[in-house]
């Protein structure tokens, strides 16, 4: 069985070559080792190869994980739909949020966020793909949201994220991942200071990167296929 480390290697091999061929510095680029289902020891070999940030997807089977592993100094990115009895959970163990869709989340974050922590750093969730299934909000209520979120003094807007639907083509990778980047230079445009385009997976990592992404969130490429997990 090949070893977190050397998967992370090779992820981190492949982001360099993408970055590469379309001439972004490495530098620009942050890898978020997806660890859902995945356990304590996986996460702490991978931060012993020098990983700093990880995401999670489910609140319960998340806070074990970040408390086990508080020793570490890690950064913890919260990237699954956000229910708002899980915004507390989420505002005070997490260190991010990539799945902001709608304002009366954002607004419980803001209220639930410790005083003794810095604001929390968050990315609104655009819609990509016909369906509702990922969440997301639609494009076209992209603007008002983004200038709400931004108003809230306990989060800071850092960018957007999508999930589109899986596609074997890079055109098609590459169109979805487009439109978030319009997106966001519009947003930046009417004066917004966005830093952040978390989009690609280890199926599209070189197209996001091809479209300018500044994150990348990559689950199986690092940990292995996902486990099943215990139901809750
Ligand atoms: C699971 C997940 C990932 C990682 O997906 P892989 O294909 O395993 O790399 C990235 N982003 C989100 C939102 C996820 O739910």
């Amino acid at each position: 069985m090949t070893s977190v480390t050397v998967r992370l290697s090779d992820v981190q091999r492949r982001i360099e070559a993408a970055a590469g061929t379309c001439g972004r510095a490495v530098e620009d680029i942050r890898l978020v080792a997806v660890s859902k289902t995945h356990p304590v020891a996986a996460i702490r070999e991978a931060a012993a190869a020098g990983q700093r940030d990880f995401g999670e997807n489910y609140v319960q089977d998340a806070l074990p994980k970040i408390e086990a592993l508080a020793d570490l100094g890690l950064v913890w990115h919260f990237i699954g739909r956000l229910q708002s009895n899980k915004t507390r959970a989420v505002a005070g163990h997490f260190d991010w949020v990539h799945t902001i869709d709608r304002e009366r989340i954002a607004a419980r974050l803001d209220a639930h966020r410790p005083a003794d922590r810095d604001p929390l750093d968050v990315c609104i969730q655009v819609r990509s793909g016909d369906t509702d299934e990922h969440g997301g909000v639609e494009p076209e209520r992209l603007y008002d949201l983004a200038r709400r979120v931004a108003d809230l003094p306990r989060l800071r807007l850092r960018g957007l994220m999508c999930l589109p639907p899986p596609e074997t083509d890079v055109d098609r990778q590459r169109a979805h991942f487009r439109q978030l980047r319009l997106q966001f230079e519009r947003l930046n445009a009417a004066g917004l200071d966005l830093d952040t385009l978390s989009m690609g997976m280890t199926g599209d990592l070189e197209a996001a990167i091809a479209e300018g992404a500044t994150l990348v969130r990559i689950g199986t490429a690092i940990f292995g296929p996902r486990q099943p997990r215990n139901p809750a």
